[in-house]
């Protein structure tokens, strides 16, 4: 499989940069605890946080400089399960921990610089431009999309699926503000399934 390929869905199930790196690495249904430098790799290219030259030469650096990917590996699995509880509680409507808020801050902390207008194709867009050349800026536009995303709370308007063994967050911007599920075509349709497997057998 193409490495953008793998990270891609969980991006557009998630709606937002940080809930899409929450969710990684994420195959249909289910988000593990696992991550792997792959995947981490593969989420940066497909969310356009490196370029695919850049993906290619970071996948290289596992074998070159193992001490620096393991750090930024290291780093980043911290960032995602402090998300992940981050998230639930605010779906849960309860409130986030200051030691869940501490992963996003390191992140925020280091990662000095600013953000510049890049013209992307047609489009122009903001793009940030760090100070350091380490490889934890690479974090730095997930962090602020998480703290983001605290900061607005429930008009975030952050969900989990109702499958309960999915686990996927997503943002609910559909206009009756009642989607349930991840994705339609993945958990949707498996509850519809059975569903009527359940009414055929009563
Ligand atoms: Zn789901």
């Amino acid at each position: 499989m193409p490495l953008a390929d793998v990270a891609a869905p969980a991006l557009l199930l998630g709606g937002r940069l940080a809930i899409g790196f929450a969710n990684i690495p994420s195959y249909p249904g289910a988000p593990a605890q696992h991550l792997s430098w792959e995947e981490l790799i593969a989420f940066l290219q497909a969310s356009h946080i490196v370029s695919a030259e850049r993906g290619t030469s970071l996948l290289a650096l596992s074998g070159s400089d193992p001490d620096a990917a393991q750090a930024l590996l290291s780093r980043s699995v911290r960032l995602r399960d402090a998300l992940r509880r981050a998230f639930g509680a605010l779906v849960q409507k309860e409130g986030i921990a200051r030691e869940w808020a501490e992963p996003i801050n390191q992140v925020l902390r280091i990662t000095e610089g600013h953000d510049e207008l890049v013209l992307g194709g047609s489009a122009w867009k903001m793009e940030f431009q760090a100070r350091e050349g380490g490889l934890d800026w690479l974090l730095a536009a997930i962090a602020r999309s998480a703290a983001e995303i605290i900061v607005e709370g429930a008009q975030a308007r952050l969900r989990i699926c109702a499958n309960p063994g999915c686990g996927l967050f997503f943002s609910d911007n559909s206009r009756t503000r009642r989607r349930r599920w991840c994705s339609m075509a993945i958990c949707g349709n498996r509850h519809k399934v059975a569903s009527f497997a359940r009414r055929q057998a009563s």
